[in-house]
């Protein structure tokens, strides 16, 4: 479980994230609704301490992110700045990653057959796709074999196809038990997507209920 605790971020006198509280359960895809701007990608920067809060903080399975012996089988993430080597193949940029994190390379070819890129596993990554780049992303945040995964506006510019492929993954991903937390600025992708929803306006909790209840009181 992640528990977000009374967490704000300030920019001089921008206040981005408002002394924010939710928790995130597993088993369900938690998706994390607001318009652009409301604080999402800042919220989830934190969340995977990528940014220091202003005050607050998160706590993962009671434990925060640094205390994590191996952070990245608790949380993967797909975030906007995805960070791959345009000159090397899908095959090599990934298993750079998993060197560098004492991931062994059979995982590497695991990844690649899950997110559905083995057959142009050797071919530069500068070539690909929006959607062949977001599904490679996807496999950098599923190498560590995460219990969380957090995925930040996952289907933005993204073809139907590949959609309903982020969609599916989702729910196969929380119905294995796993914590997955998506953003979206769409409350029909949500309603799609999500089982439970935290809604976010300018920084500030404004919901945060199972879907159903969210659609029966709207
Ligand atoms: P169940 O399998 O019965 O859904 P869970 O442990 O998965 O049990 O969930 C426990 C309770 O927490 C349920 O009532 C569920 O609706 C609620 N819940 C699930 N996800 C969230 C969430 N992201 N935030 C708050 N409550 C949630
Ligand atoms: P969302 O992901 O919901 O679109 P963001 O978290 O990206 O929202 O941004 C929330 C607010 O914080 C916006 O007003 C944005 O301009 C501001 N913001 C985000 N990052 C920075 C930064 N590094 N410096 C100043 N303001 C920022």
């Amino acid at each position: 479980m992640i528990e977000v605790e009374q967490l704000t971020k300030r920019y001089g006198q921008k206040t981005a994230v408002d002394n924010l509280s939710f928790q995130v359960h597993p088993g369900h895809v938690t998706g994390f609704l607001g318009p652009n701007g409301a604080g999402k990608s800042t919220t989830m920067r934190m969340m995977l301490d990528l940014d220091n809060p202003t005050a607050g903080r998160v706590r993962i399975d009671g434990q925060r992110y640094r205390e994590l012996a191996e952070p990245l089988k608790y949380m993967g993430a797909l975030l906007d700045a995805k960070a791959f080597h345009g000159g090397r193949s899908a095959y090599n940029n990934l298993l750079c990653y998993a060197q560098a994190n004492r991931i062994p390379e059979r995982r590497v070819g695991e990844v690649l057959d899950i997110v559905g890129l083995t057959a142009v596993a050797k071919k530069k990554s500068k070539g690909f796709s929006l959607g062949m780049g977001q599904r490679l992303g996807i496999a950098f945040a599923l190498l560590g074999d995460p219990r969380i995964l957090m995925f930040d506006e996952p289907v933005n510019g993204l073809d139907p196809e590949g959609i309903h492929w982020i969609r599916n993954l989702m729910k196969n991903l929380a119905a294995q038990g796993r914590t997955v937390f998506v953003s979206s600025h769409l409350m029909s992708e949500m309603a799609l997507t999500a089982d439970h929803l935290i809604v976010i306006g300018q920084g500030k909790l404004l919901a945060d209920t199972s879907m159903a209840d969210f659609i029966a009181a709207n």
